[in-house]
């Protein structure tokens, strides 16, 4: 079993079966299933996206300036985050928000040491704001923060889709699942599980990932035992 892991969550995950923003149910039931890992006593991490709410670049599609429309995708992590949080306190299950961007009124800033207490004394820590910058996703935030605090791996929790595939299994009825991938692979072949950035961050820093369908009840937990489930991305080279 893994002790201490990221969770990173796509925003998308957040919206349930609505077709746009926070859907509290939803994030009630991703809260019952972190209780589970939780109770197991692993170290929880969670890495908050906001597809569901704002992309960076659909606002430059728009016309928007790129870096302005990104800092509006970090300020949605955290509402995201502060959602998360809610529907772990109202479980009983202990939390802190740490934002990458500073909004002392609703969130700690990040501070790597102190995230690492936090996560040692048993608080389910919710990383939002990503990396504090534009031009970045929240997949390397994730990455980063994996790497910061040590995590064993980071469990990339998808939407609907069971793991890594060779095509867009929403668009292709002959994509084919991989069982097991290395990051060099997912860069070469240009794979859509990640940006680049994140893949790379990820592979020098040895952080394998573990890709599954979250809207599977208990798959974090198999994937936080361990067991066999959607693709496991490799840093190493086979
Ligand atoms: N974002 C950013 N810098 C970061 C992380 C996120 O600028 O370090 C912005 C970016 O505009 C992105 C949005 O926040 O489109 C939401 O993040 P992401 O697309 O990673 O969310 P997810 O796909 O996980 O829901």
């Amino acid at each position: 079993m893994y002790q201490r892991i990221i969770l990173k969550l796509s925003g998308e995950a957040m919206k349930g079966n609505t077709n746009y923003g926070i859907d509290p149910k939803t994030v009630h039931n991703i809260a019952l299933e972190i209780k589970e890992i939780y109770a197991l006593g692993v170290q929880i991490g969670v890495v908050i996206g906001a597809g569901n709410l704002w992309r960076g670049v659909i606002g430059e599609e728009l016309g928007m300036d790129r870096a302005q429309a990104d800092y509006m995708g970090m300020l949605g992590t955290i509402m995201n985050g502060l959602a998360l949080q809610d529907a772990l306190e109202g479980i009983d299950v202990p939390s802190r928000v740490m934002s990458a961007i500073n909004v002392s009124e609703v969130a700690e800033p990040y501070i790597r040491r102190r995230a690492i207490r936090h996560l040692e004394k048993g608080r389910v820590t919710i990383f939002v704001g990503g990396t504090g910058s534009p031009y970045f996703s929240t997949d390397t935030a994730a990455g980063l923060r994996a790497a910061e605090i040590g995590a064993d791996t980071i469990l990339m929790a998808k939407n609907g889709v069971e793991g890594v595939y060779d095509k867009d299994p929403k668009k292709f009825a002959d994509a084919v699942l991989y069982n097991e991938l290395t990051l060099q692979e997912v860069l070469e072949k240009n794979l859509l599980v990640m940006d680049s950035t994140a893949a790379s961050i990820c592979k020098d820093n040895k952080i394998n990932i573990i890709v599954f369908d979250m809207n599977k009840k208990g798959n974090i937990k198999k994937a936080v035992m361990g067991e066999k489930l959607g693709t496991v991305v490799k840093w190493e080279e086979k």
